[in-house]
Parts: C-alpha cells; structure tokens; sequence
C-alpha cells in the first residue's frame, strides 16, 4: 500500500528537542526510548537555540514548543526560555520532577517580563502513585505533583497530560485526576489525555503496530485530517530537523539539515500516524478539562 502524503501548510509551530533524548525518568511507555545517559541525540546549546529562534521568526513561526528527554536537565533551559520568550509563546512538556522552587521562581520571572504565554505541561499517567509509578518509575508521582503544585504557586496553570490506558476519554480517570490536582492546590486543573504510541519502550511493552495500522487515502480526505501536527509543525534536533516529535527517533522521519529543507510534503506510512489520525490533532495544548472550583 502506498502511504498518502500530508501536505505541508506552513511552519506554525517550531518544536526544539533541547535536552535531546536524555531524560531522568525512564518511563515504560516512552516513544523516543529517553532516558538517563542516552546520548544518541545530544543536547542544543543556548546558542544553538537562538539561531533556531531567528529562523523561526524568518519563516513566520508562531510558537515554540521545548520537548526531551527532558528539558528541565538542560542546565540552561530557564535562560533559553527567556530568550525564547522576548520573541514568541513558549511551551514547555516535561515530567515536572525538576521543577523545585528556585528554576519556578525564575521561570515565572521570565514568564512576567514577556509580552508572550509559557505554558508548562507535566507528564502524569495516573491519579495514584502505584500506577503511575509503575510506568514513569519510582517516586516520579509525589516528585510531579510536587512540581505542578509549585507552578501553580508561581502563578502559572499547569497542564497536566496523561497518557491514556483506560479508554478514550475516559470521564472517571479525567474526574480523578482533578481531584488529585485540587487536592495538591491547583484550583485549575488543566488535564490533557494523549494516547500511547507503541513505539520506543512503549513497543516492547504492547507488541507494536500491525501492517494494517496504517492512514490510507480515504482516511486522508476526511475532515480533521488537517489538524495532523505533521502538516504545521517540525522539530529541530541537534541531528537536524524531523517531522514531528513522535518520529524523532525513526530514521524516515529525517527531513534535514536546517527549517527551509523539512518543509514539503510526508508520507504518513508508521504505524503511529494511524495513532495521531485516530486522536485528532494530539500534541495541541487545548486541554480537556479547565474547571475552576
Ligand atoms: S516519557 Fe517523557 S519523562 Fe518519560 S522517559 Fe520519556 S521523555 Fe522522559
Ligand atoms: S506520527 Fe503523527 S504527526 Fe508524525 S508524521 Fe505520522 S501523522 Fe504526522
């Protein structure tokens, strides 16, 4: 069968792998395999990040997204924050397990001196710390809420997202997750659940995809189709630029050396762009509970 492309539309979104595929959890369902002492990818300099930063605004980016591994190990993420902040809205995913009170404090200052929004998302998969630590490890539960509770004292709404075991849109785990969040106090929980690729360690753990999850064209031409992260956003790497942060780690993803030479067409043909067209547009930061008490 051959893969439909996804058309190109336009850089409006820059995702920047600034930390690479280094990360201090190791999560049992991590699609890029990160984890502590994975040098495969390594990460970008400040400076690295600034000529990023000036292409992105030559080609009409409209926000930065900072991805890992994890970006909070980046000994200079607050100060690549700050200058991201001068010239776009910045978002940031990490697992929160860093976030202690001195890099919040001068993370909320840099957010306050810009013209622009830094929203912070935290990974959580579960709202008790025995399931959740079965996947992201142990301690990861108490060490995340521990962060979200922080920025949320710093001023900031934190999203939280969760990868999603127990079915789509599962209303039980959404309430229990507020719960929890109200019960560390975030008065606005903010929950965003994302679907597991079964790539990276997640593949060991769930058997991969089958040759029939796959996009076909029909699916293609259905509405929603558009919303694919691939046809608005690339990721820059310290190995040049791929299509999407699902695809960093797969060779075919490659789209090369610099911004200009990734933007043209993909064809959607992993397993995981079944995922993506499935869940609709996954990697936006709309959450799907803002409730406040
Ligand atoms: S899922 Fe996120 S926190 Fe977990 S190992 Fe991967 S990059 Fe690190
Ligand atoms: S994995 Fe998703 S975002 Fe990446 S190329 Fe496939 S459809 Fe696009």
């Amino acid at each position: 069968m051959t893969a439909p492309d996804c058309p190109f539309r336009g850089l409006d979104s820059l995702w920047i792998q600034v930390a690479g595929l280094s990360c201090n959890l190791r999560c049992a369902h991590c699609f890029n395999a990160s984890g502590p002492g994975n040098r495969e990818m390594p990460a970008l300099s400040r400076i690295d990040v600034r000529s990023l930063l000036d292409e992105a605004e030559t080609v009409g980016v409209r926000d930065i997204v900072f991805t890992g591994g994890e970006p909070f190990l980046h000994p200079e993420m607050v100060e690549i924050a700050g200058d991201t902040l001068s010239r776009f809205p910045a978002t940031i995913l990490t697992n929160g397990t860093l976030l202690i009170g001195r890099i919040v404090e001068r993370l909320a200052a840099a957010a306050r001196d810009s013209i622009y929004s830094l929203e912070v998302r935290i990974s959580l998969d579960a709202p008790t710390e025995e399931d959740n630590d079965r996947i992201r490890g142990k301690g990861s539960f108490e060490r995340a809420l521990a962060g979200a509770a922080c920025l949320a004292e710093a001023g900031f709404l934190p999203i939280v997202t969760a990868v999603q075991f127990r079915g789509e849109s599962d209303p039980v785990a959404l309430e229990e997750v507020e719960i929890l969040l109200r019960s560390r106090g975030i008065r606005k929980p903010r929950v965003k659940f994302l679907p597991a690729f079964r790539m990276g360690r997640e593949a060991e753990r769930s058997g991969g995809y089958g040759e029939d999850d796959r996009v076909t064209t029909e699916m293609l031409e259905l509405p929603g189709a558009e919303q694919l992260l691939c046809s608005t956003a690339r990721v820059a790497t310290s190995r040049g630029v791929w299509v999407c942060p699902i695809l960093v780690n797969e060779r075919g993803g490659w789209m090369g050396g610099t911004l200009s030479e990734s933007f043209r067409p993909f064809p959607l043909a992993y397993g995981a762009c079944s995922t993506c067209f499935r869940h609709g547009a996954v990697c936006a930061n709309a959450a799907t509970a803002v409730r406040e008490e």
